[in-house]
């Protein structure tokens, strides 16, 4: 069988010691089954009034009604802890394994899979951040602690006892824990996002794979942007064409490939690996 024009493009980069980065988003963890919550699936009613989750996940609202959007959160996080690490997940940490310091992973996914999936924190840039981290509302200082377990796989409907309140309140300075995640109204930065590290990788980067996103957010465009105005190779792997498939036609030797990432990137993998096998220069 013919060798398809993205594998011989993955080799040549792996020969010349590219540096390859994935970029991914909802899509990936739609694969895990956990659902976008920017439709839908993310409305949340309190008494009569129903909330789209660009209300929800604000400041503005957390400073309305920090309870309830504690509890939108605390549900989301139940769901995601029940979901595992998909074929598409467990073939980026294998891109890990065999790139090392040649590899990053920036995600928009809050879920953690690829973390779970054995993909090393200090290679994977969480621009929206996570799930099951907290940090203090005011900043009292930038410590990230993990959510408490006690609130993990509570019911939906229940309000926050007393008890619960209490674990989320900041062991330093008594305000409220807050999400570690990126709100609607809020900016990217580097200390909690990576903003400046995530621009600084993508113009080192020679390959860069976008998987399971359309690119609605500032971050990845700018992203995708900066590998292209960097002489970048792009690949668009998504199940349906977006605006960064022209961008990805336009890159030099850039592709859009249509397809779930669960069942590309394993075979995405493969010639990776054998690629730096028979070149040796892994690493
Ligand atoms: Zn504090």
């Amino acid at each position: 069988m013919r060798t398809p024009d993205w594998a011989v493009t993955i080799q040549q980069h792996l020969d010349r010691q590219g540096r390859v980065m994935v970029l991914t988003g909802a899509g990936v963890s739609a694969e895990s089954g956990i659902p976008t919550f920017r439709g839908p699936e993310g409305y949340w009613t309190v008494g009569s009034q129903v909330y789209h989750p660009q209300e929800m996940a604000t400041m503005a609202m957390f400073q309305r009604r920090p309870d309830d959007v504690w509890q939108w959160y605390l549900y989301r996080a139940a769901l995601c802890h029940r979901a595992k690490p998909n074929p598409g997940h467990h073939a980026i940490a294998g891109m890990d394994t065999v790139l090392k310091k040649r590899f990053t992973l920036i995600t928009q996914n809050v879920d953690g899979l690829h973390l779970q999936a054995g993909n090393p924190v200090q290679r994977t840039y969480q621009i929206h951040g996570n799930l099951f981290q907290v940090r203090c509302v005011a900043d009292c200082s930038s410590d990230l602690h993990p959510l408490p377990p006690a609130l993990i796989g509570r019911d939906k409907d229940r309000p926050l006892s007393p008890a619960e309140r209490d674990l989320l309140i900041c062991p330093r300075c008594g305000e409220r824990l807050r999400p570690h995640v990126l709100w609607f109204d809020e900016a990217y930065n580097e200390i909690y996002f990576r903003f400046r590290s995530s621009l600084a990788a993508a113009a080192a980067t020679t390959l860069l794979l976008i998987v399971g996103t359309s690119g609605a957010t500032n971050l990845p465009q700018q992203v995708a942007w900066t590998v292209m105005q960097n002489g970048g190779t792009i690949y668009d792997i998504n199940p349906e064409p977006n605006p960064f498939s022209r961008l990805a036609l336009r890159s030099p030797g850039g592709q859009f490939i249509q397809a779930q990432s669960g069942r590309f990137l394993p075979d995405l993998l493969t010639v990776m690996q054998d690629a730096l096998k028979s070149s040796n220069k892994g690493g």
